[in-house]
């Protein structure tokens, strides 16, 4: 089962399929991603705020593959927008995960009332200058925030991290990346089981002799994202990762994409202004 690369807009490849730790308890992070790469995911996304770098760097590093066999993506928290925490930040993540250098590092939120965004983003060009991250994102950024990257910055975005799925299908941040040349990696892929049960897709699983987990996971790989299922069942890990043996119509993707309800399972980024303690 061979997972397509998506190249990013600095020639840096990414696989289109990961897996995702949040909220994976620290203590079981290492199994679980051990777990994900023994089963054949190469891409693995983490973040600080989730608190298992550690873990998830233990488990690259006991895997028996070269760290440059597997794609690593952290963010940057929400207390550490201003340019000597960002810094700092970065520092710490790398020690926890152990690595030398790590393949994307993200602003994991916009965070619109507190600090300036467009400050945090230079201190990631600063990180991204010291050659010791491949490539340099956001998450949850609105179009009018990344606009003000592109007005006053030098570097653009290789991915906007957002929520996506059948109930929120984000058509319109998604069309204002690939205008950008940013890919779009769609967080919360499956709406945490919610779109599970829905009758259209429920149908078009039965179908195909698929379940609805590949279904909703297949329908964004057509549409083009990069999606990071989380799960901590091995038969689902397994499931999550069998993708590349069938194919949705247009008519299919088109009945899926019309379930948008503009649905959040998570905050909106243009309200969210939560620092963690
Ligand atoms: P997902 O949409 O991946 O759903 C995970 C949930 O679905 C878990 O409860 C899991 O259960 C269950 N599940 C997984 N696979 C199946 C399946 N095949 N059948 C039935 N149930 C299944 O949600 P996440 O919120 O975890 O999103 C995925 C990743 O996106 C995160 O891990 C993280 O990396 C990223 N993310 C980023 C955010 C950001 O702000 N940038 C915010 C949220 C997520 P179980 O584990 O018990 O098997």
């Amino acid at each position: 089962m061979t997972v397509p690369n998506v190249t990013l807009n600095n020639g840096v490849e990414i696989p289109q399929l990961g897996f995702g730790v949040f909220q994976i308890d620290p203590k079981d992070t290492k199994e679980a991603t051990l777990t994900a790469l023994e089963v054949g995911y190469r891409h693995i996304d983490t973040a600080e705020m989730y608190g298992n770098e550690k873990e998830v760097g233990e488990a690259v590093a006991s895997s028996g593959l070269k760290r440059d066999e597997i794609f690593v993506t952290s963010k940057l928290n929400n207390g550490f927008h201003a340019t000597k925490d960002a810094l700092q930040a970065f520092d710490t993540t790398m020690d926890d995960l152990g690595f030398e250098y790590l393949d994307l590092f993200l602003v994991h939120w916009p965070l619109p009332k507190i600090g300036d965004f467009v400050e945090t983003w230079q201190a990631m060009q600063q990180i991204l200058e010291s050659k010791r991250v491949r490539a340099i994102g956001v998450s949850n950024f609105q179009p009018h925030h990344i606009e003000r990257l592109l007005k006053e910055t030098d570097v653009v975005p290789a991915v906007n991290q957002i929520e996506v799925h059948p109930y929120l299908t984000q058509d319109d941040v998604r069309d204002f990346n690939r205008e950008h040349g940013i890919a779009t990696e769609a967080w919360s892929p499956i709406a945490q089981g919610k779109v599970l049960d829905d009758a259209t897709i429920v149908d078009i699983a039965e179908r195909l002799g698929k379940t609805p987990a590949q279904v909703t996971l297949r329908w964004h790989i057509q549409r083009g994202d990069i999606v990071f299922p989380k799960s901590v069942t091995r038969e689902r890990v397994v499931e999550n990762f069998n993708l590349f043996d069938f194919e949705l119509s247009d008519d299919d993707i088109a009945a899926i994409t019309a379930l948008n309800r503009d649905e959040r399972t998570g905050p909106n980024p243009d309200e969210f202004n939560y620092i963690p303690s």
